[in-house]
C-alpha cells in the first residue's frame, strides 16, 4: 500500500518555526524513490538536528548503500527542534523523513546511529511523534523495527527497552544483511511475525536483541549475570568489521545540504581504527584493527565526490590522519591536484609532532591557513603517561614554535579534565604549557600577534576502554580544577591575553558518565527526564543537569542504587559490566592489565610499528592490520573545471 506525504499538513507549520528550510529536504544527493516498487524500507535517524545530523558520514554511507539495491528504500529523519515538535504535536504530525516527507512508522526499520549517549532522549521523542511505542515490548508487526548503531551503542543497555535491536561495529555490509534477513521473512509471508523476524536477526551473532536475554542483579545492585533466554541466540554477540575499504568507497554522492550545517565539505575516510592505544579513547578501542583506504581510492573519492557536490572543501578523516602510512604522498599527490583552484584541502591534525607542520605545509599550498590542533589531552607528563599519549613537553613546544614560525598565528589545544588519577597540579600544568606555547611562539614568529586556544573537555570513563573501571570526579571537583586553571593561565596577563579558554564544565559529563556506563535500570531515568521535558541534551542551552538529579532521584532509589554509584565508584576486576555480553572483541584481561599499568603509568606501543601485544581484537574478530605502502600513486587526476579560480 502506498505511503502518502505529510508535507502539504507539515508545510502550514514551517512558517512558524525557526529554520524551516531543514525540514523541506531536496538536497543535491538526495533520493526519492516509488515506495511501491521497493521492498525493504529504511529511516535512517541521526538523533540531533539538521545542522548536526546531515553532514554525519555514518547514516550518508548507508543511505547510498541500501538506495543502491534495487529493491531497498532509504529516507532520512532528524530530531525536530521543540517548537515543531509542539506545533507536530497540536496538529498530528508524525515523524517524518525529510526525503519524500513519509511517516517514519509506515517503515520497515527505523534505524539510528547514536554518536553519544546524551542523544537518548531524542530517541524518546521521535518513537513518540512517530506513534511508535517507547517500548520495544508494546510493539507489534505495524511497527519498525528500531534497531540502534554507532559508537554509543556498544553499550546499548540504558536504551534496551526503547530499541528491538543494536548492530555493533561497522554498518555498511550488517545493513544489507538485515535487509537480506527482512526481505526473505517478507517473501514468507513474515512467518511467526515481529519476534520471529527479530530471532533471525539475532540469530546472525552480530545482531544484540535484547530482549532474548534476561539481566539478574546482585543484592547490592550489581549485575550477576547477562543469559540468554532463548536456546538459539549467542551467548556473547560480535561487532563487525568491514575489511576492504577500497570496497566501499563511500559516499559517491555526498549530501549538500540547503540549510546551514556544521560541516560543509567532501569528507573521505582514510582510515578506520586506531592502535595508538589512549586509554580513554573508545573510538579507538571499538574500531581496531587499523584498516587503510589506498591512496588511489582516496584520489578516486576525492575527484567524484567534488564533482558531484561543487564543495570546495576536502577533509581527510580518521582517528588520526597523520598516522596513514602513506599520508605524506597523499597529502601532497591532492595539494598538486587541486593546485590553482580553490579546492582546499584538511586533515585533523591532532599527532603532536612537526610531520604534521609539513603536511599542514602542503594542504594549505593553495591558500587557507586556518588554524592548527593538537591534542596533547593532559596537562603533565605523568597524566599523558597514564592515558597513554605518548608526547613531551618538549615535542610540543617544538612543534607549535615550528608552525608559528611558518606563519600560523592560532593553534588550538586540546585537554582533558577528570582523568583517572589526576591531581589539581596536572590541571595546573596546562596553564605552564600554554604560556610557553605563546613565550616561544612570540619568539619564533618575532610578533606578538599569535594566539594559542586552550580547550578542555570533560573526562568519561567508556565503556570497551581500559578506563571502563573508573571513577569519575564530581563536577564540583571539576570545576574548582578548571576555575584554577583560569586563574592561573590569566596569573599573567600579558601572556593571559594571547590564551583564549574554553570548557565544558562537570555536569554535563557526570550525565554522560550514567549514560554511557549505565545498564537496563538507567532506562527509566532516561524516560522520566524525557517526560519532564528533556530533549538536545548534548546542547548546553537544552541541557537541564536538575532534571537529570531528579530524575536519577525519583528512579533509582527503588533499585537500590544511584547517580553516584553509576559515576564517582571504581569498579572491581569482577564486577560483570553491563556490556559484558557485547564482544568488541577486545580481551576484559587485556583491558584490565591496560587499566593496572596505566595506574602505574606505565606505556604501551602503538601494534601498527611494533609486535602485536595481544590485545585479543585480531584474532577473535578473525581479522588483521592493513596498513600500506600500497606503492600506488594517485590517479593522474584532472582538476574539476568549475573548481577552478577565476583568472
Ligand atoms: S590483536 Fe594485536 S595486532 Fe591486532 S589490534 Fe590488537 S595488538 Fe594490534
Amino acid at each position: 500500500m502506498s505511503v502518502s506525504s505529510v508535507f502539504p499538513q507539515l508545510e502550514q507549520l514551517l512558517p512558524r518555526v525557526s529554520k524551516p528550510i531543514q525540514y523541506v529536504g531536496g538536497e543535491l544527493g538526495a533520493v526519492v524513490k516509488d515506495w511501491d516498487a521497493t521492498v525493504v524500507r529504511w529511516a535512517l535517524m541521526y538523533p540531533d538536528a539538521y545542522e548536526v545530523g546531515l553532514p554525519n558520514q555514518g547514516v550518508q554511507i548507508l543511505y547510498e548503500v541500501l538506495n543502491e539495491q534495487p529493491d531497498v528504500l532509504a529516507e532520512r529523519t532528524y530530531a525536530v527542534w521543540p517548537d515543531l515538535e509542539a506545533l507536530m504535536k497540536e496538529n498530528g504530525v508524525p515523524q517524518f523523513t525529510v526525503d519524500a516527507h513519509r511517516p517514519v512508522k509506515a517503515f520497515d526499520v527505523f534505524g539510528i546511529s547514536f554518536a553519544t549517549e546524551l542523544g537518548y532522549t531524542n530517541l524518546l521523542s521521535a518513537l513518540d511523534l512517530a506513534g511508535i511505542p517507547l517500548n520495544s515490548a508494546d510493539r507489534t508487526e505495524e511497527h519498525p523495527v528500531v534497531l540502534a548503531g554507532g559508537h554509543a551503542s556498544f553499550n546499548p543497555e540504558p536504551i534496551a527497552d526503547f530499541i528491538d535491536a543494536a548492530v555493533l561495529g561497522d554498518g555498511e555490509e550488517a545493513v544489507l544483511e538485515i535487509t537480506g534477513i527482512i526481505r526473505e521473512w517478507k517473501a514468507e509471508g513474515c512467518p511467526g511475525g515481529r519476534d520471529e523476524l527479530l530471532l533471525r536477526l539475532a540469530r546472525t551473532e552480530s545482531i544484540y536483541v535484547p530482549r532474548f536475554y534476561d539481566v539478574d542483579y546482585l543484592p547490592d545492585g550489581r549485575i550477576q549475570r547477562v543469559v540468554p533466554n532463548r536456546p538459539d541466540v549467542p551467548f556473547r554477540v560480535a561487532k563487525r568489521t568491514t575489511m576492504d575499504l577500497d570496497a566501499w568507497p563511500y559516499p559517491k554522492k555526498p549530501l549538500v545540504p540547503l540549510a546551514e550545517t556544521v560541516h560543509e565539505r567532501y569528507a573521505v575516510e582514510i582510515f578506520r581504527g586506531c592502535t595508538r592505544g589512549c586509554r580513554f579513547c573508545q573510538a579507538g578501542m571499538i574500531t581496531r584493527p587499523v584498516r587503510e583506504r589506498s591512496i588511489t581510492t582516496v584520489g578516486q573519492m576525492v575527484q567524484q565526490g567534488l564533482e558531484f557536490s561543487g564543495f570546495n572543501e576536502v577533509g581527510l578523516l580518521s582517528l588520526s590522519s597523520a598516522d596513514h602510512s602513506e599520508i605524506g604522498d597523499m597529502c601532497s599527490g591532492l595539494a598538486e591536484q587541486y593546485a590553482d583552484t580553490n579546492v582546499s584541502l584538511s586533515l585533523p591534525s591532532t599527532r603532536v609532532d612537526a610531520f604534521n607542520i609539513d603536511l599542514a605545509q602542503e594542504l594549505s599550498r593553495n591558500g587557507r591557513r586556518t588554524g592548527l590542533t593538537f591534542a596533547p589531552e593532559g596537562g603533565s607528563e605523568r597524566i599523558r603517561k597514564v592515558i597513554n599519549k605518548m608526547v613531551t613537553k618538549e615535542d610540543l613546544i617544538r612543534t607549535v614554535v615550528t608552525a608559528y614560525s611558518n606563519g600560523w598565528r592560532q593553534v588550538k589545544l586540546y585537554f582533558m579534565c577528570g582523568l583517572p588519577s589526576e591531581t589539581d597540579e596536572d590541571v595546573l600544568e596546562i596553564a605552564d604549557m600554554a604560556h610557553e606555547v605563546i613565550r616561544a611562539g612570540r619568539e619564533a614568529a618575532g610578533t606578538k600577534d599569535i594566539r594559542c586556544t586552550v580547550s578542555i573537555g570533560g573526562f568519561v570513563p567508556k565503556p570497551h576502554t581500559p578506563f571502563q573501571w573508573a571513577k569519575m570526579d564530581t563536577p564540583e571537583v571539576i570545576d574548582g580544577r578548571l576555575k584554577m586553571l583560569k586563574q592561573a593561565i590569566n596569573s599573567d596577563r600579558s601572556l593571559g591575553r594571547a590564551i583564549g579558554f574554553r570548557y565544558h564544565d562537570g555536569e554535563p559529563s557526570l550525565i554522560e558518565g550514567l549514560l554511557s556506563r549505565g545498564d537496563r535500570r538507567v532506562g527509566q531515568v532516561i524516560r522520566r527526564v524525557w517526560e519532564k521535558g528533556g530533549r538536545f541534551d548534548g546542547w548546553s542551552e537544552h541541557f537541564s543537569y536538575a532534571r537529570w538529579i531528579e530524575a536519577c532521584a525519583e528512579v533509582l532509589p527503588d533499585f537500590g542504587v544511584d547517580l553516584d554509584w553509576y559515576t564517582t565508584r571504581e569498579r572491581e576486576e569482577l564486577e560483570v559490566l553491563p556490556w559484558d555480553h557485547l564482544d568488541s572483541g577486545l580481551d576484559k584481561d587485556w583491558l584490565w592489565q591496560d587499566w593496572q599499568d596505566s595506574m602505574s603509568e606505565f606505556e604501551q606501543d602503538d601494534c601498527r610499528w611494533t609486535p602485536c601485544f595481544d590485545c585479543g581484537v585480531c584474532p577473535s574478530m578473525d581479522t588483521e592490520i592493513q596498513i600500506g605502502p600500497t606503492g600506488k600513486k594517485l590517479l593522474p587526476l584532472t582538476p574539476v573545471n568549475n573548481l577552478r579560480v577565476p583568472a
